[in-house]
């Protein structure tokens, strides 16, 4: 049976354009700024506004009165008329959130999976945490755009697979596309968690910072995501932002993947952390050389440690970042970007002890200091932002203008 789809709902460029201008105008936008902000015609507004005011997504029923002259009346945005669902499958947990139009969480869940070495079950909690949302929220299954699931990399979106996750025992060439969608009957995107991170930040940020920045993903693996001049950067694989073997300049220990002893992979293998922290006086209940569950545990009791006050624990962690911060300020001479987003599972849990030092690291790092700084902030949007990023993933794949969509013109 053929199936409908969502997605190209707003193919049409010009009405993606006009969509996102109103769908950021959180105070409502006349026909006449719209014009004037997006250089298209009058009577290409008006047939572009015509259609989304047909489809529901934007209401045209607001006069505003500003200063003298004529009031206006301006287009906003019906955020809760569709919505989008993510679904982060982290090493540690499985979160799940639906947001609408404008990128608000309406809805989130989060899964302890008990097994998540098997992936069928795990795949199935997922779709039926899914439906649940989706029932609890009341919204009809036809206004729900589709599902993004965010998963470590390496992945093949192509065909929808994640080929073989360092960090997920028994997650080797598993098909994640296709079961949920075939579960779900939605449409499903696939997006790596530290690309995820980024859309996640671009949907939700300001004008004057979403169209030039990086984050840097820190969770149980660490990769950078990178939106430059307006678009995600991906790679030709969507597999773009692998910086665990960049060098940070200090000798660790012989990293088992590239052999250098120099990369951020090597600096914050757990094995060399654990023993730094029995160095550091920290009994810890994790062996050095466990499972990744195992080395996890681990990382959570020195966590917690520095929570509770050791010193030696909180600057472990600080030092730990610091070569992350080395890492980001090289991709900062790369890309010429003026801001660096921290975000990821970890770091939303030690980002406020080194947010500073990081920041400092990453300015001394860049080679054009003379001519800009780099502002460097924690993500807001803490343990979720995988699954907000999944959600936001399938709307701009539904929703956003693309300069590649040109292309076909
Ligand atoms: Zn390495």
């Amino acid at each position: 049976m053929q199936r409908g789809t969502n997605l190209g709902r707003l193919g049409d460029f010009n009405q993606a354009v006009i969509f996102e201008s109103i769908r950021r105008a959180v105070d409502g936008v006349s026909r006449v700024e719209l014009a004037g902000s997006t250089g298209l015609s009058p009577q290409t507004i008006s047939n572009v506004v015509r259609r989304l005011l047909d489809e529901g997504l934007v209401r045209e029923d607001r006069t505003i009165v500003s200063g003298p002259g004529k009031p206006r009346t301006v287009l906003e945005l019906e955020a809760n008329r569709m919505v989008a669902v993510g679904i982060h499958l982290d090493p540690g947990m499985i979160t799940v959130a639906m947001l609408n139009l404008r990128g608000e969480t309406m809805h989130s869940r989060r899964l302890d999976i008990p097994a998540v070495e098997v992936p069928e079950k795990t795949i199935e909690a997922m779709a039926q945490t899914v439906e649940a949302i989706i029932s609890e929220s009341g919204v009809p299954r036809s206004n729900v755009l589709g599902v993004g699931v965010v998963v470590p990399g390496p992945l093949d979106p192509e065909r929808g697979v994640m080929i073989d996750p360092p960090l997920l025992d028994g997650w080797k060439d598993v098909d994640m596309v296709d079961p949920l969608q075939r579960m779900l009957k939605l449409d499903v995107v696939i997006e790596k968690d530290t690309i995820a991170a980024s859309i996640a930040e671009q949907w939700k940020g300001n004008d004057a910072e979403r169209d030039n920045f990086i984050t840097m993903y820190v969770g149980a693996g660490i990769g950078a995501g990178m939106v430059l001049d307006g678009e995600i950067h991906r790679g030709i694989s969507s597999n773009a932002g692998e910086i665990g073997h960049f060098s940070t300049g200090v000798i660790a220990q012989e990293c088992e993947i590239c052999g250098r002893n120099d990369c951020l992979h090597a600096s914050l293998a757990f094995s060399m952390i654990a023993q730094k922290a029995r160095a550091g006086g920290m009994n810890l209940d994790a062996p050095d050389d466990g499972t990744a569950e195992q080395r996890a545990a681990g990382m959570n009791e020195i966590v917690s440690l520095a929570k509770s006050g050791d010193e030696a624990a909180l600057q472990l962690i600080r030092d730990c970042m610091g070569h992350v911060g080395q890492v980001a300020g090289q991709l900062c001479n790369t890309l010429d970007v003026g801001l660096v987003i921290m975000t990821g599972p970890l770091w939303s849990e030690v980002g406020e002890w080194c947010l500073e030092d990081v920041r400092d690291i990453i300015n001394e790092r860049f080679s054009s200091k003379n001519v800009h700084s780099i502002e460097v902030r924690s993500s807001t949007l803490g343990h979720e932002v995988g699954a907000i990023g999944g959600a936001c993933a399938i709307m701009d794949a539904s929703l956003s203008p693309k300069a590649a969509a040109l292309l076909l013109r």
